[in-house]
């Protein structure tokens, strides 16, 4: 017994460094949550899912909302219907004309359709034709624009598809909305104030971002 404990001691070497936790999660030895989630996503997601996104500069509530549409768990009428709700109609209730399902509601139907268009013009950026929150983020991700950009754009969609969903849920619940503002005005604002409040990085002023919030980075 004693001669095995003394043969497994003969390949170690101590070194006077300081002992230290290592996480061989991720190839720099460094624990990270983005390591932890790419792990989870890599075990837990089925294939060809989106892979779990986290966005810091908006508030919990709307990253929780956005990861539950990418895993399409948003209780859109059809999905309702798909787990045997007895629901009147699974038709979109913004427009009536299309089965509401993910890529309608948040692209190609004509209130997703009119924000995007808004929003294209404003930042001056060519969006996608398919506009379903699939192809928004793979256009994103596949931009090439410099990192702060593509941060600014992304609090931007979250808010458009925060904004969509929140519209859709007055004309099915009716509630009151004393705010007369556009839905790409409340766009504008709401993603300003959320990155404003947020990122101790950003310096735009609220002309500068009514302008174009890509110009001057
Ligand atoms: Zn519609």
């Amino acid at each position: 017994m004693i001669e095995e404990l003394i043969s497994l001691l003969d390949s170690v070497s101590l070194s006077d460094s300081d002992d230290k936790w290592i996480w061989d999660l991720d190839s720099d030895d460094t624990f990270s949550v983005k390591g932890v989630r790419s792990f989870l996503d890599r075990r837990e997601l089925p294939e060809g899912a989106i892979p779990t996104r986290w966005n810091k500069f908006v508030p919990r509530k709307v990253n929780i909302m956005i990861w539950r549409l990418l895993l399409d768990r948003l209780s859109t009428r059809y999905n309702l219907s798909r787990k045997g709700f007895d629901i009147p109609s699974i038709l979109c209730p913004i427009c009536l004309n299309s089965v509401e399902v993910l890529d309608h509601i948040f692209g190609g139907c004509h209130l997703a359709s009119k924000i995007w268009n808004a929003i294209g013009r404003w930042l001056e950026v060519s969006l996608p034709s398919d506009k379903g929150p699939k192809s928004i983020l793979e256009w994103l991700d596949s931009s090439g624009l410099v990192k702060k950009k593509k941060d600014v754009i992304e609090v931007i969609i979250y808010t458009a598809w925060w904004t969509i969903w929140r519209a859709r849920n007055e004309i099915i619940f009716g509630q009151p909305n004393d705010n007369k503002d556009t839905p790409f005005d409340s766009i504008v604002s709401i993603s300003y104030l959320w990155l404003s409040s947020r990122n101790c990085k950003f310096y735009l002023n609220w002309v500068a971002w009514l302008k174009n919030p890509l110009l001057n980075m």
